[in-house]
This record gives C-alpha cells, sequence and structure tokens, in this order.
C-alpha cells in the first residue's frame, strides 16, 4: 500500500533526479526552446520536496495539492503550470485515503495526465510530455488489467514513458515554444517528455 510518507519520498527523489539532470534538460531546452527546463524543474521540484519538512499534511490529497500550488508558483514556463496542474489533478481521486493501491494510483495517474491535456490541449505526437505521459498510463492500465501490482505497473509505464520519449526525437513539434522552429525542431528529444520520464523514474522508486 502507498501512503502519505511515500507519495513525499516520490517528491524527495523527483526533486534529486532533476537537480542532478537539470543540466541535460537545461541543454535539450535550448537546442529547441529557451534553455530553461533544467533550472526551471529542479527549482520547483525542489521547493516542494521541501514542503515536508516545514509543514504536517492530514492526507496525501492536501499534500500533493499543496505540491501543485507550489509547482504552478515556482517552476514558471510552460511547464510549470502543466507540472502543477498535473499534480492538482492527481489530488482529485485519492481525497479521503490515507493509504491506497494500484488501483486508485492509476485512477490518480490518469486524472492527472487528463490536467495537463486540459491546460495544454496537446494530442499524442505534438513533441510534448504528453508523448511521455499518455502512454505511461496505457501502460500502468494495462499491467493492472492483468492483475499486476503497484511496482510492476509503474515500472511498465516507467518503460512506456521512456519509449515515448525517445520517439519524440523524430517528431515536429506542433506545442508550446519549440512549434515556432517548426520543421528545425525535429531530430531532438523533447525537454518535457525527458522530465515526465525522470518524473515516472521516482515514481517507480518510491510508491511502488
Ligand atoms: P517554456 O517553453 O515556457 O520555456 P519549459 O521550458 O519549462 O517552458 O517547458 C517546455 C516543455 O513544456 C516542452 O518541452 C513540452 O514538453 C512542454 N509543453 C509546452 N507546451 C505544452 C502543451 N501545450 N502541452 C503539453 N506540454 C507542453
Ligand atoms: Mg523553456
Amino acid at each position: 500500500m502507498t501512503d502519505l510518507t511515500a507519495f513525499q519520498a516520490w517528491l524527495d527523489r523527483a526533486a534529486e533526479l532533476l537537480a542532478e539532470h537539470a543540466d541535460h534538460l537545461t541543454e535539450l531546452d535550448r537546442a529547441i526552446g529557451d534553455g530553461d527546463h533544467g533550472t526551471n524543474m529542479a527549482r520547483g521540484f525542489g521547493a516542494s520536496a521541501a514542503l515536508a519538512a516545514h509543514e504536517t499534511f492530514p492526507s496525501i490529497d492536501a499534500y500533493l495539492k499543496k505540491v501543485g500550488m507550489t509547482l504552478v508558483s515556482t517552476v514558471g514556463g510552460a511547464s510549470g503550470p502543466l507540472y502543477g496542474t498535473f499534480f492538482l489533478r492527481l489530488a482529485g481521486p485519492l481525497a479521503g485515503a490515507s493509504t491506497i493501491g494500484a488501483v486508485e494510483l492509476g485512477r490518480a495517474l490518469a486524472a492527472g495526465v487528463e490536467g495537463v491535456v486540459a491546460r495544454g490541449r496537446a494530442e499524442v505526437g505534438d513533441k510534448t510530455m504528453y508523448d511521455a505521459l499518455a502512454p505511461a498510463v496505457q501502460a500502468y492500465q494495462g499491467e493492472l488489467e492483468a492483475g499486476a501490482d503497484v511496482g510492476a505497473c509503474l515500472a511498465a509505464a516507467l518503460a512506456a514513458a521512456e519509449e515515448g520519449r525517445d520517439g519524440t526525437e523524430g517528431l515536429v513539434a506542433r506545442k508550446g515554444r519549440a512549434s515556432y522552429l517548426g520543421e528545425r525542431s525535429a531530430g531532438h528529444v523533447d525537454p518535457g517528455a525527458s522530465s515526465a520520464v525522470l518524473l515516472l523514474q521516482a515514481a517507480a522508486a518510491t510508491l511502488g
């Protein structure tokens, strides 16, 4: 079962991974954007991970809502509101729960990713974070239906997200700053799809 402590460990691990990979994410964003994605993400997730040290949260959903609001106010760029919405929506299906299982986590992840779409209107193939997140949710549900536990569902989600991220390299961007480059955006991996993989990597290491 996954509890509040596990969600806090997720944010801790995500903050670590994003700090470790900040230069790489910024490098990717320099190629097809404005070169701020690594610093944006490291700052925002650092601030989110620090929440638990200063405040006691009564529930998983209260914590995730605060993380979402913190991301909205600290990440900036296009990705701040998108990841912020992801965490705010993640909280919805978990309201009132103190421990959750694979089914509830799957519902929450699906709601989070729906939030990203509601906010950014991306479709699969637009070369965004959604190209990693959409297959991740699908793979999670597939494993779940096959009777897998949280760990196996998250491992499948991570593998699908990595594949989705790698697939963004050949795509022409149709959303966000990279879309201004048109055909010249092809040949580069999308920074947001790469940060989404790191979030799922952190999830697989802590929520399972
Ligand atoms: P900005 O482009 O404002 O500098 P960031 O560099 O922090 O913001 O984030 C860029 C990432 O945001 C892109 O790589 C892409 O994955 C994601 N992104 C941009 N627009 C959208 C959108 N409409 N829907 C989903 N993701 C998006
Ligand atoms: Mg940028």
